[in-house]
């Protein structure tokens, strides 16, 4: 199970912009890079997210070809580490760190362990 998934408010806790909450675009998880690199086994290092609006870095964007129109210096954002990014709940507005537990259908799911109030 994913502690943070796309689309999920989360705020940094590390690093140059501590505080910061953004929203989730992409979970780049350890799985999908290693099956895309062909690699063998789980590389947790590699378990990121990418939040709209955090964590900008200036990039050389050189044209390639005729669709890509982005180009010269253009900011872009980099992936942070998962472990430092927290969930923002939505029911008490705090980072808060996610449990998983079973509701009333017998389904796993997220639940924020501040105000035990299920996530999704
Ligand atoms: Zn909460």
């Amino acid at each position: 199970m994913q502690r943070i998934k796309k689309g999920d408010t989360v705020q940094v806790i590390s690093g140059n912009e501590v505080g910061a909450r953004g929203e989730v675009d992409r979970v780049i998880n350890a799985w999908t890079i290693d099956r895309h690199n062909q690699r063998q086994g789980r590389n947790p290092n590699a378990d990121k997210v990418l939040v709209r609006g955090i964590n900008i870095r200036k990039k050389h964007q050189r044209p390639i070809s005729q669709t890509r129109t982005q180009t010269g210096i253009i900011d872009k954002e980099v992936p942070l580490h998962i472990s430092n990014v927290l969930l923002v709940c939505p029911n008490c507005d705090e980072a808060v760190r996610v449990g998983f537990k079973l509701d009333g259908d017998g389904k796993k799911k997220r639940y924020c362990k501040r105000c035990q109030a299920f996530v999704d």
